[in-house]
């Protein structure tokens, strides 16, 4: 607590404030990218729903904007609040419950995707988390990504992280602890399946959970440039039966010595046998390193993201892809050299799951845009003490997606956004004369776009439940006139 901090707010809340004197506040700015981090005025380690809707209502009551940090892994900032209030969930609100009779997890809105993967599995369960966990302080966390729509290895078999969603538990702008499902608040459930941190604060999470064996064959293939032919003509024909137990991310990137790497990181839900046999034709290429090996399911989160450390600056982008093209594969792998000795490390990571089961699911049942093909993110690194280098990461990203885009013939606006979460300039409506206070970025088409037909149902919905736009760090949805 600071002077300027009236000791009300600080005795009414069960769990920690922490301002700029205290011995926590640098590190309780940290997140994933240095370059999210923000010099919040006030961060709230909340305990439990009722500090959250007070700490909605202090922030109201000052003027200040809001942020909530679930694992902070957004590299955008849509997590951190400059002179604002940020609602913390990571410290107390962690836990997973499972109730094996149901299939159920119930898990808090701050915690981690490696919490859930390591208490459902106990049950002989899983559920569809993402594919990346980081290394302390900065994990991936379940809101985010869930809020945000959610794929990960399982969503070949059961669909997207929304798909499996049965309830949650959400504070909104007035306050209010409301929960929500099918049947209850029914509108919000529908539109915090995808409509990000537009609507509120979920402090728990009510999860489907399935059978899931204990252990999967996983792990990188690297293959050296010189087979990138062979691997497109492989990658090609095997996703031509692409099955729901499978995936496969590739990821082209450049090592510290300015070498090109092609890693294809495989996942098959079965035995090694299994597995290897699944992805002969890629084995058949000859690789020059072979990692993957069968694994405890719980490790399997744990597998990608090494070289992507906490504390570094990161941007990210994202595209879609109906199919390989070894033309443009080649370009970009001629660009990622080219930008080798600038000290931005890209790295372009191409998500070849099945999409069948998500885009069995009509548009209009959650919020999230469903017309995706395969997901691509961009991801590009510099030296988190150094400058800042947005810009030219910004052009550098474009040029990468002009790259793929040219090998792809027509894709509709939808597919050419790319996944939500992995956008970077989470643009501001123009015409949002209702927060003249906050910095406008880009013309409202962007927000549109995100939510292509689904928007002007969430405009309404917005106006209901937050017509302040009090939540506004990501791709805030200007409410219905
Ligand atoms: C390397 C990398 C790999 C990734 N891989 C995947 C992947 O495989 N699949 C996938 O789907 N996504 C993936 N993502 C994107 C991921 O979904 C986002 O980074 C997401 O923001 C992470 O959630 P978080 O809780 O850690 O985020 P935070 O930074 O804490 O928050 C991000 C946004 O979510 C909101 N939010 C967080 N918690 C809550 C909550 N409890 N209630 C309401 N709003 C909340 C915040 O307000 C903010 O707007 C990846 C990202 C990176 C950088």
């Amino acid at each position: 607590m600071t002077s300027s901090m009236s000791s009300s707010f600080t005795d009414i809340i069960k769990g920690d404030v922490i301002t700029v004197d205290h011995p926590e506040y640098i590190s309780s700015l940290a997140r994933w990218a240095k370059n999210a981090e923000r010099k919040a005025r006030v961060v709230v380690f909340v305990k439990d729903a009722d500090d959250v809707s007070k700490s909605i209502l202090y922030a109201k009551e000052n003027n200040l904007q809001i942020a909530i940090r679930g694992g902070g892994h957004n590299a955008a900032g849509a997590s951190s609040a400059e002179d604002g209030l940020v609602i913390d969930l990571s410290r107390y609100l962690q836990g997973v419950r499972v109730d094996a009779e149901k299939k159920l997890a119930y898990v808090g809105g701050g915690a981690l995707w490696k919490h859930v993967d390591a208490e459902a599995i106990k049950y002989g369960f899983a559920t569809v988390g993402g594919t990346v966990n980081h290394l302390p302080p900065v994990k991936t966390g379940v809101g985010g990504l869930t809020v945000g729509g959610g794929h990960g290895f399982l969503s070949g078999r059961h669909g997207l992280t929304i798909d499996n969603l049965k309830q949650v538990t959400i504070v909104t702008a007035s306050g209010a602890i409301l929960t929500a499902n099918e049947s209850e608040n029914e509108d919000l459930f529908w539109a915090v399946r995808g409509g990000g941190s537009n609507f509120g604060v979920v402090t728990e999470f009510v999860f489907q959970l399935h059978p899931q064996r204990a252990t999967v064959f996983a792990g990188a293939i690297l293959f050296p440039v010189q087979k990138a032919k062979e691997l497109v003509e492989a990658t090609t024909k095997w996703l031509e039966n692409i099955k729901a137990d499978e995936s496969m991310t590739q990821v082209y990137a450049v090592d510290d010595s300015g070498k090109i790497i092609i890693a294809a990181f495989v996942f098959f839900n079965g035995s090694e046998e299994e597995g290897r046999l699944n992805f002969k034709s890629l084995y058949d290429i000859g690789p020059a390193v072979d990692l993957a090996k069968e694994i405890p399911y719980e490790e399997l989160n744990g597998l990608m993201g090494a070289k992507l450390d906490h504390g570094k600056s990161y941007y990210l982008s994202g595209l879609s892809q109906k199919k390989p093209c070894y033309e443009a594969t080649i370009e970009l792998i001629q660009k990622l050299s080219d930008f080798s000795k600038t000290g931005l490390k890209p790295a372009v990571g191409f998500e070849y799951m099945s999409q069948t089961k998500v885009n069995s699911i009509p548009v209009s049942e959650t919020a999230f845009r469903r017309q995706l093909a395969y997901n691509i993110l961009c991801n590009i690194q510099w030296d988190g003490e150094g400058p800042d280098r947005t810009d030219e990461a910004r052009v550098l990203s474009r040029e990468i997606t002009e790259i793929i885009l040219r090998g792809q013939g027509t894709l509709s606006e939808a597919e050419k956004q790319g996944y939500t979460n992995y956008g970077h300039d989470l643009s501001l409506p123009t015409s949002l004369s209702i927060a003249p206070h906050l910095d406008h970025q880009g013309p409202s088409s962007k927000v549109e776009r995100a939510f292509t037909s689904n928007y002007p149902r969430l405009q309404q919905i917005k106006k209901k439940y937050d017509p302040e736009v009090i939540f506004n760090k990501w791709y805030p949805i200007e409410p219905a006139a």
